[in-house]
């Protein structure tokens, strides 16, 4: 049969048995973002297209080519949002969040969208996590995020990450340090592909950003020469370097410079990261980040520094697939079952028993033999069984589905009963 509608080329539908891990992916870093003491922010998932377009950078492969512009009935001029951090940053301005406190510090989980060409682990629409702390400058804060960027992915069970680290200066340093980087791929410019011929023109750094294979053959035959970052950093923003890997080393955060590291978006300033894992192939970025101490001020507020990381759940699922480190299983339920003359009482008992716990019964009301094979494939853990005899006397049984232990309850000792059973660790079936 022709589907007559399929999801967009891109997206993808999330079903129930996915979204298991996602919610337990999810909830992991909702913890880690509570004790953290960073707060929740949603913002919308469109904006005015000018937004993304001045903090990204008109040069930028998410606005040139990946936008999902479009205009409404109004014809504004609008767009899906590519990323978190100018909505976040439009929104603290919006509200005045400044005046109501000096650091703030937030966190946004949500859908994004970027018209890229799809392939394992890039997506149209994609999720991802973020948080940002606004408001000071300090080597502090930095350190805070990157840490709280490796708490995260060590919350959903990776081990021994190793962070790669860069500095990206300052506009002005950025500035002389793409005329070097012009200088230096100059002699090789007809072997670069056409877009990074073009962004050598107008953001040289946008060459080391490439995915192109043409060009990263290009930066691997002249890596040994490549002019760094790090050496053009003025005395302040050398001195802020310095202060965050001494203290990244001082909490124990393993990292590594990595000198080609630039991000993909023109707000970064100063401190630039990510994390990659090569198995994922050529999308191996797991998430990333940086200082953005312009960009608040790009778009009309006061001077005010930013730092931030997105990370995307998309991979980190994939990555949990990959090693099958799959959510706690669910707790274990109940299934009711009931018999021919107690079968009416089975919704109300159903209906209180989940204000409380999982609990499964069988919809169609079928015989005892069909119910008790769906109690064996719901996966619950305890079967309540309402025997015509036993709930004429208010009883009802309570059966481990797991070790066939059976025990008669009265009606109204049943919730305690399920309570204290369900915290027992499960029994091993009988033999
Ligand atoms: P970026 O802001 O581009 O560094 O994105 C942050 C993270 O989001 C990346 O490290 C990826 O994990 C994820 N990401 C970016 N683009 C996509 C995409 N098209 N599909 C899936 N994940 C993405």
């Amino acid at each position: 049969m022709a589907l007559k509608h399929q999801a967009p080329r891109g997206t993808r539908d999330l079903l129930p048995a996915e979204l298991e891990r996602w919610q337990w992916v999810e909830a992991r870093a909702r913890g880690v973002l509570a004790r953290y003491g960073y707060g929740e922010i949603r913002t919308p998932m469109f904006e005015d297209y000018e937004l993304f377009a001045r903090t990204s950078g008109e040069a930028s492969e998410v606005v040139q080519k990946e936008m999902y512009r479009f205009k409404d009935l109004k014809g504004r001029d609008l767009a899906l949002r590519p990323e978190g951090t100018a909505g976040v940053c439009r929104a603290f301005l919006e509200h005045g969040l400044a005046s109501q406190g000096r650091i703030h510090r937030l966190w946004y989980m949500g859908p994004m969208f970027r018209y890229g060409r799809p392939q394992k682990g890039r997506y149209r629409q994609f999720w991802q996590i973020g948080a940002e702390v606004i408001g000071t400058l300090a080597p502090g804060a930095d350190v805070e995020i990157i840490t709280l960027f490796v708490d995260l992915f060590e919350a959903w069970g990776f081990r021994d990450l190793t962070v790669a680290v860069n500095s990206v200066g300052t506009p002005a340093i950025r500035a002389r340090y793409g005329e070097a980087l012009r200088q230096w791929l100059a002699p090789a410019r007809e072997k670069l592909s056409a877009d990074s011929q073009r962004r050598l023109e107008e953001n040289p750094l946008r060459v080391l950003d490439s995915k192109d294979p043409q060009d990263l053959a290009v930066l691997g035959e002249r890596a040994a020469t490549m002019p760094k970052l790090l050496d053009a950093l003025d005395e302040e923003a050398r001195a802020h370097w310095t202060a965050v890997l001494a203290r990244l080393d001082a909490a124990g955060v393993r990292h590594e410079i990595d000198h080609g590291l630039v991000r993909g978006l023109d707000y970064y300033t100063r401190t630039t990261f990510e994390v990659h894992d090569r198995s994922l192939g050529a999308q191996s970025a797991l998430g990333g980040g940086g200082r953005y101490d312009g960009l608040i001020e790009d778009l009309g507020g006061p001077p005010t520094p930013g730092v931030g990381f997105s990370i995307g759940l998309d991979r980190v699922l994939l990555m949990l697939e990959q090693r099958e480190s799959a959510a706690a299983p669910a707790a274990g339920g109940v299934f009711v079952a009931s018999m021919d003359a107690t079968r009416i009482e089975v919704p109300a008992l159903v209906r209180a028993l989940r204000r409380e716990f999982t609990v499964d019964c069988d919809l169609e009301e079928r015989g005892f033999g069909a119910q008790m094979k769906s109690a064996g494939k719901s996966g619950a853990r305890l079967l309540v069984l309402l025997g015509e005899e036993e709930w004429k006397r208010g009883e009802v049984v309570i059966k481990d589905l797991g070790s066939g232990d059976q025990q008669a309850v009265r009606r109204e000792k049943l919730e305690d009963t399920l309570r204290e059973r369900l915290r027992r660790p499960q029994e091993s079936p009988a033999r």
